[in-house]
């Protein structure tokens, strides 16, 4: 008698092993909602609102650079058997986005997060027509606008979630205002002159403006044009004026520019920040004596913000 317990257990194991349970809870009466998401960044919020009724795809793992990514015939058969599509919106996924919006079809949502947030509060290049900046995630009070489109879209395609989606979306309405407070307070440690950042692309916008923050880059809001000469000289001489002590990579773009301008002007790498992925889920990255979970927004937020205040002051 007592063997028995035993191989139960083995049998769970293998069935485990083999994928056979399903998660333990309310959700495991129903096989989850298959859905799709661009860029890591999408598919974090996605998982986070959806929790374990949702199963969720990202198109762009890790370091994948989303202006210049183009669908592979995986890709498509995914968002083909997707119930939802997530993406960002607003030509972040430059080549992909036309593709994306025309699959809507025969039941089938899709959805562009960053289409939640309202015109008058996207930031515009100056003195340049065309689309307005995708880099939204960058200040966490307008990526919390994006909570509600994913919460609603979910809710329509497995109405009895409601309430599990309802409950998710406020608990992380409420974590992302409260990493907008410790940001700003974070940034506020760096002294008004000092606080200017200088990354290889345009990604920080919206970061700059929700905590004061000079940011200059070597390329555009999009890594499409590739920084020549004239870019680089520019940005070592501002860094050279300014007296700036440190200089930024990221994750999704290639170092040698900032690499360069470190170099020429004399300022040090300050790290690498993420800009338009995330790192890999569980991936711990350290900065300012803490460790965070790089593969989530919230940990990714913090890595940023840590490694900007202590590299600028
Ligand atoms: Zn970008």
């Amino acid at each position: 008698m007592h063997r028995l317990p035993t191989f139960a257990h083995a049998f769970t194991c293998l069935a485990l092993l083999l994928g056979f349970c399903l998660p333990t809870g309310a959700a495991s009466a129903v096989p989850p909602l298959r859905v799709v998401a661009t860029t890591t960044l999408v598919a974090d919020l996605v998982r986070v609102v959806g929790g374990d009724r949702v199963q969720v795809q990202s198109l762009m793992g890790p370091g994948v650079d989303p202006h210049l990514y183009k669908a592979s015939a995986g890709d498509m058969s995914a968002l083909g058997s997707a119930r939802v599509i997530f993406f960002t919106g607003l030509k972040l996924e430059g080549r992909m986005e036309d593709l994306l919006r025309r699959m809507g079809q025969r039941g089938r949502q899709v959805v562009a997060v960053a289409d939640a947030i309202p015109s008058d509060q996207l930031l515009r290049k100056e003195g340049a027509e065309g689309h307005p900046d995708p880099h939204v995630w960058g200040d966490p009070r307008l990526w919390s606008l994006a909570i509600t489109p994913v919460r609603d879209s979910l809710t329509a395609a497995d109405p009895e979630g409601a309430a599990a989606y309802a409950a998710r979306a406020a608990a992380y309405r409420t974590q992302l205002d409260t990493l907008h407070q410790w940001a700003a307070s974070r940034i506020a440690t760096i002294p008004k002159p000092q606080r200017v950042l200088i990354t290889s692309h345009d990604a920080f916008a919206y970061f700059g403006r929700a905590y004061e923050l000079d940011v200059v880059a070597v390329q555009g809001i999009s890594t499409v044009a590739e920084a020549g000469l004239a870019d680089i000289t520019r940005v070592a001489d501002l860094v050279k004026q300014r007296g700036v002590k440190a200089v930024f990579v990221e994750s999704s773009v290639p170092p040698g520019t900032i690499q360069r301008i470190s170099k020429d002007a004399g300022a040090r790498v300050g790290g690498e920040l993420f800009s338009d992925a995330l790192g890999t889920p569980g991936e711990m990255h350290e900065a300012g004596g803490e460790r965070y979970d790089v593969g989530t927004y919230l940990g990714m937020l913090k890595h940023n913000v840590n490694s900007v205040a202590d590299a600028l002051r």
